[in-house]
């Protein structure tokens, strides 16, 4: 279900998600964790908050959610208890000058809600709806890890709410009450709105805060976990009663509280009676031991945490008796019974506080911690936090999952913006071949028009009888270059077909000598001054080829022998087989091309060097090279500059193998 509330989520907001679940796998107190994860929500740029955020919480059986852990700003005070049904009302006065957004604590569709998170817009703007669901879906990460760290140890709470005595919890740096009960709202005449902004010292008679805090100094200071003083608390309409208080430092996994209990009689056996309740209360298991290491009193739930019987082991019984039976049992794994207990034993007696997490043989992990008291002795908790390590290991597991998400969209993200590059490149170098073709061509139709024009230009002026040599000349010169610019467009028009894939084989049987004689024929017409010699004897009878494209690749490599051999006439055409293959090879005598742009050359548009002077686009030997490739088989080029060139091509004699090409082919029948 988390994994589904994440797929919808832009990338900062998983981000954050992941650092909520990094926060909440750390070993801390749940309030460490609220107070880390609120940090992280309320500093998110996009979401624009203010930095005071609460949270509450719905306790069984009570109206309302209550406080669970807020964050104040100055001209904010939150109730303790809202109606999550109506969340604006619930606030006295300081509303609705900033947007604000209630968000149910949920952990996934469908769910009850758990309680409600309350975050404020840094301005009146509200934000969009959909970064309102990006809230939410960060709220359910909080409702999550409340759940799995078991609540906010209700049971403590229910038991101050109930007691017939005032009971005070406060905090120990400022003093303020954050939690009074009912009796204490009832005694004093306060309410408990107007009790959360004191002080317990504010309520007593001729008590400053600076001697309420001597008064409970060895409580602040860890030297005692209880301190019991006479004092007189004034009601809201003056009247004064006299009060004998309790006030308790009790460990609880959840950090410490610090409460006070004013008792109205003088009966200290009643305020005993509390502190045993307070002690079953309390979710862990607490055992206070003397300093001989006898146990004074433990609640219920040490007994069951140790897996210890009460009737065995009352107040008065004997550490290392605890242990004995334990190990003996083998609660502490193999080894020497008694050794384990002296070691045990030994640790406790130091008077050192030390603490440590045991997995026992049920499966159950505990936490242990003992804590000196100053008169001697000590207290020992055992706390269960099998819950908590089986959520922890769940957070990480999701807190890996969710990376994993976060690396993927990450990856995703960063294809997506190479192909866009790659597409961005590819359309600059296409406007970039574009431009130097369009400069190309027009320079490169220019030659052969002026040639018409010049031809024709004579031919009129000639007006009266023309000779017939005269005639034949102007008209071959008209043809060549007309048969030049024919050569140039249907090779443009060819690799404009081959560039964007439309080009097709027709595939036939055909005589490859024949098709080679013909073009030399052909070739001849037009360059008188060379001589062509060739020796096609060895050629198979029949290959299987796209005879039109063979053809012009034969008459590309015809023309180019004379065009970079002006002054060598010896052009040599061989044809041959080597086994599967049909082979062909052009030779002059030319310009020759420079070793280190002889790997450029079947690129479109390259000129060698050796070219300078001789016209040409680069056209025409990519699309050799293209047509030949598409036919399964290769070219190859021997030159040196000065020396000529050799260019050698190679057919199979059955045609193309079609597997994995994207050719269509039409068969036609010869
Ligand atoms: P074009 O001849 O129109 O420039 P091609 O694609 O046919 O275009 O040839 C590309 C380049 O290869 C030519 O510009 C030239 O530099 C070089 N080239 C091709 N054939 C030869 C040859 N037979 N001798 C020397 N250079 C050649």
């Amino acid at each position: 279900m988390p994994q589904k509330t994440w797929t919808k989520l832009p990338p900062w907001a998983l981000l954050a998600c992941r650092d909520i679940l990094r926060a909440a796998t750390a070993n801390r107190r749940l309030v460490d964790i609220l107070n880390e994860i609120t940090d992280i929500i309320t500093g998110l740029s996009d979401l624009d908050l203010a930095p005071s955020a609460a949270l509450y919480i719905g306790e069984c059986g009570q109206e309302g959610h209550r406080l669970l852990y807020h964050r104040h700003s100055d001209d904010l005070i939150f109730p303790l208890v809202i109606d999550p049904e109506n969340i604006s009302d619930s606030f006295p006065q300081g509303f609705g000058r900033a947007s604000f957004y209630p968000v149910p604590l949920v952990i996934g569709e469908g769910e009850r809600s758990i309680g409600s998170a309350l975050f404020f817009g840094r301005t009146a703007k509200r934000m969009s709806a959909q970064k309102q669901t990006i809230l939410m879906a960060l709220a359910q990460e909080i409702a999550r890890i409340i759940i799995n760290r078991g609540g906010p140890s209700g049971t403590l709470i229910d038991l101050v709410e109930l007691s017939t005595d005032e009971i005070y919890i406060f905090d120990p740096l400022s003093l303020a009450i954050v939690r009074a009960n009912h009796t204490a709202s009832i005694r004093t005449g306060h309410s408990l709105e107007t009790l959360s902004r004191m002080t317990p010292a504010a309520l007593k008679v001729d008590m400053s805060e600076a001697a309420y805090r001597a008064q409970i100094e060895p409580l602040l200071s860890g030297r005692c976990t209880s301190i019991c003083f006479d004092a007189r608390h004034r009601r809201r309409n003056g009247t004064v009663y006299p009060v004998k208080v309790q006030a308790w430092r009790i460990r609880s996994d959840e950090g410490d509280f610090y409460a006070e209990v004013a008792v109205t009689t003088a009966d200290q056996r009643k305020a005993f009676g509390l502190l045993e309740q307070v002690f079953d209360a309390i979710p862990g298991g607490i055992g206070v031991f003397d300093k001989r290491s006898r146990l004074l009193m433990a609640n219920r739930r040490l007994y069951d945490l140790m897996n210890i019987p009460p009737e065995q082991f009352p107040p008065g019984s004997r550490f290392e008796d605890i242990l004995r039976y334990n190990a003996t049992r083998g609660e502490y794994g193999d080894g020497n019974v008694e050794a384990m207990v002296r070691e045990r034993v030994e640790q406790a007696e130091l008077g050192l506080p030390y603490s440590f997490e045991r997995e026992r043989a049920s499966g159950k992990v505990l936490a242990v911690r003992s804590e000196p008291l100053s008169g001697g002795g000590y207290v020992l908790s055992y706390t269960d936090i099998t819950l908590r390590k089986r959520a922890e290991k769940e957070l990480i597991r999701d807190r890996d999952e969710l990376e994993a998400t976060v690396r993927q969209r990450t990856a995703e993200i960063a294809a997506q913006a190479a192909a866009l590059e790659e597409a961005l490149k590819q359309e600059k170098t296409i406007n970039a071949m574009q431009r130097q073709f369009v400069a190309m061509t027009s320079h490169e139709f220019r030659t052969p028009l002026a040639i018409i024009d010049g031809a024709a230009q004579r031919l009129m002026r000639k007006k009266g009888g023309i000779e017939p040599d005269f005639l034949v000349d102007k008209t071959h010169q008209i043809r060549a270059a007309v048969m030049r610019m024919v050569d140039l467009m249907e090779s443009i028009l060819s690799a404009g077909r081959i560039d964007t894939g439309r080009m097709e084989l027709t595939l036939v049987d055909c005589s490859l000598k024949k098709l080679i004689e013909q073009a030399i024929h052909r070739q001849r017409m037009f360059s008188q001054n060379h001589r062509f010699q060739g020796f096609l004897e060895d050629l198979p009878d029949v290959i299987r080829c796209d005879a039109l494209a063979i053809s012009q690749v034969v008459t590309n490599l015809l023309g180019n022998a004379v065009k970079y051999a002006p002054r060598a006439p010896d052009v040599t055409i061989r044809g041959w087989r080597e086994g599967e293959f049909a082979m062909i090879s052009v030779q002059d005598q030319g310009v020759g091309i420079d070793a280190d742009d002889i790997p450029k050359l079947f690129q479109p548009y390259f000129r060698a060097r050796t070219s300078t002077g001789i016209a040409g686009t680069g056209i025409g030997l990519s699309l050799v090279k293209q047509v030949v490739t598409l036919h399964g088989g290769d070219i190859v080029l021997q030159s040196r500059r000065g020396h000529g060139s050799t260019f050698t091509i190679r057919l199979p004699i059955r045609g193309p193998v079609t597997v994995g090409t994207s050719l269509q082919l039409e068969e036609k029948a010869l």
